[in-house]
């Protein structure tokens, strides 16, 4: 069973705390704190019920090596300009630096440790740096639900070797959504596939196919169904490499009935950052590309949500970081957002900045903190960051 923060008592004892602090910053500065506050309710309760925390988190891909470009120091001073909790930098995240600090550390301090990718073990889950990483520490707890698809060794290999473990509020969260999906949605279920590669997504599409009742396509990935079809795409985005998986796709829908909805019309232009034109009907004409769903598509996914009672949403439907082709993925969000009586989630990446933009994220059920890791949840049914704590 998974053991969660209601579970251990941390009173006077060394807590190692996984966080996912990847957060987005420009010139040094965090733009968007959303993943540190998502971990701001597991922190404040370790250290109200008197555990003596240490922070440990990746950020950016420094691939094993020291780089200070990727130091998690401005992220500490980001923090305690915001006072959402008194973080105390260490240098390091093993060795003497640790240790050192903390031997000194008082109650109510949290010790935020350097980025654990500086060193090639965290990704190798290597046995000896994975040993050094959880030297000194009584518990171990998880909250990086987007770090959970990785077996890394502060994901993985400490918890396989600290006797006592659990998972903070955000994964106990996550792993609640994501676990109702997975075994036992409601049904009508409709999942809103999108985004740029099926290659990307197909784990996920194909365990869809025997949960869900219908499949909306969205993104570029439509245009390789399209073209599987015999549809003619013009220049858009395409993986000819995949025909043979939009093949076992479609297969696997009809003898699981499960319904697949792919675009009837499309915003097109005859460049990734020209002006939109309308092609009104399935067929993109040559030299033009298909840069959003039109119209008839956005209303026809709309009415196959209107009597969804769960519905799961992972993908735009264009590229809708230009406004000109940002419609069909915010009227997506727009028909999911007004749905009453529905289990809505939102899994991680581009559909969550999505989801914001349109201003509907507060009426959905549940946003995803985690991009890979809600994807292969939702393919394999759990987490190896979130199994090695049971
Ligand atoms: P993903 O990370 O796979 O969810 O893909 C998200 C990205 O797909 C976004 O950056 C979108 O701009 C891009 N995208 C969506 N639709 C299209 C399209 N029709 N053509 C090219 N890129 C697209």
């Amino acid at each position: 069973m998974l053991k969660t923060l209601k579970d251990i008592n941390v009173k006077g004892k060394k807590v190692l705390l996984r966080v996912d602090f990847n957060v987005p910053t420009k010139d040094g500065a965090v733009t968007d704190d959303t993943r540190i506050k998502e971990a701001l309710k597991t922190i404040t309760h370790l250290v109200d019920q008197g555990g003596l925390v240490s922070i440990v988190a990746h950020f950016g891909r420094p691939k094993g090596e020291k780089n200070l470009k990727y130091t998690l120091k401005p992220v500490a001073d980001y923090i305690n300009s915001k006072g959402y909790f008194k973080a105390q930098f260490v240098e390091d995240c093993i060795g003497d630096a640790v240790k050192a600090a903390r031997d000194k550390q008082s109650a109510g301090t949290v010790l935020l440790l350097e980025n654990v990718r500086f060193y090639k073990g965290e990704e190798a889950n290597d046995p000896e740096f994975t040993k050094q990483l959880a030297s000194g520490y009584d518990v171990y707890v998880n909250d990086a639900f987007g770090a959970c698809h990785r077996k890394h060794a502060s994901v993985y290999g400490v918890p396989a070797i600290v006797k006592e473990k659990a998972a903070g509020f955000l994964i106990e969260k996550e792993a609640k959504w994501f676990d109702k999906i997975v075994s036992s949605p409601e049904h009508p279920f409709v999942a809103i596939i999108g985004g740029a590669k099926i290659s990307d997504k197909i784990g996920v599409i194909e365990s869809l196919l025997s949960k869900a009742d219908t499949i909306l396509i969205g993104g570029a990935m439509a245009y390789t169904f399209l073209k599987f079809q015999g549809h003619t795409i013009g220049t858009s985005m395409v993986e000819n490499d995949q025909m043979d998986t939009v093949k076992r796709v479609l297969q696997k829908a009809s003898e699981k009935n499960t319904q697949i909805l792919l675009p009837l019309d499309h915003l097109i232009s005859a460049e990734f950052n020209g002006a939109a034109d309308y092609a009104a009907g399935v067929d993109i004409p040559d030299g033009m590309m298909g840069l959003d769903i039109g119209s008839k598509t956005a209303m026809a996914y709309a009415s196959a949500l209107m009597s969804a009672k769960t519905v799961l949403w992972n993908g735009p439907m264009g590229v809708f970081e230009n406004p000109a082709y940002a419609n069909g993925t915010f009227s997506v969000a727009k028909a999911l957002a007004s749905l009453k009586d529905a289990i809505t989630v939102v899994g991680g990446g581009d559909s969550v900045a999505a989801i914001n933009q349109s201003g509907m994220a507060d009426k959905v059920s549940h946003i995803s903190t985690g991009g890979g890791a809600s994807l292969e949840f939702l393919e394999y049914g759990t987490l190896p960051g979130i199994e090695i704590l049971k």
